[in-house]
């Protein structure tokens, strides 16, 4: 019995035709143009996921809310977001009811990831590490003071 592995064929891709679905069983996975191979032979060619479309569907406890919003940004984000333009929204409201949030824009997020920095948890870690390190330089620099001052009172007195 064959499932969908949710990926597009590695091979295909290879040939010009990116977009020939792979299918698996226990040992193998292949393609409908008869290219096959095992699991780990196919995934090391770094296949392209598909990407499943997940229709949003309201709770049992949500309502439909109405919020005044500019017109154009309402429109630039349910075409941005498509199917996740629910699901965001309303997560951006749950986030807002834990504590006070910190938001940060898409730019932010962008050069954050660059830093290899990709969520609120990393970015915790980041700061903290931050503060911890600010700690020891100001220790190492209090050092380096203590001993210039001791030195240039022995310089003092050899003089
Ligand atoms: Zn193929």
């Amino acid at each position: 019995m064959a499932d969908r592995a949710y990926m597009y064929c590695p091979f295909c891709r290879n040939q010009g035709s990116p977009k020939v679905e792979l299918h698996r069983d226990n040992v193998d996975m292949f393609c409908l143009m008869g290219h096959k191979g095992p699991h780990g032979q196919i995934l090391a060619m770094n296949p392209e996921m598909i990407k499943t479309t997940v229709r949003f569907q309201p709770g049992p406890n949500d309502v439909k809310a109405e919020v005044w919003v500019n017109g154009e940004r309402l429109l630039k984000a349910k075409e941005a977001l498509g199917d996740r333009f629910h699901p965001t929204i309303a997560s951006l409201i749950s986030c807002c009811m834990a504590g006070e949030p910190v938001i940060i824009d898409g730019q932010q997020a962008a050069e954050l990831r660059k830093l290899g920095i990709r969520n609120g948890q990393e970015m915790l870690a980041a700061a903290k590490e931050n503060v911890q390190l600010a700690g020891q330089n100001q220790s190492l620099t209090d050092e380096v003071i203590k001993w210039e001052t001791r030195i240039a009172g022995a310089m003092a007195n050899i003089n």
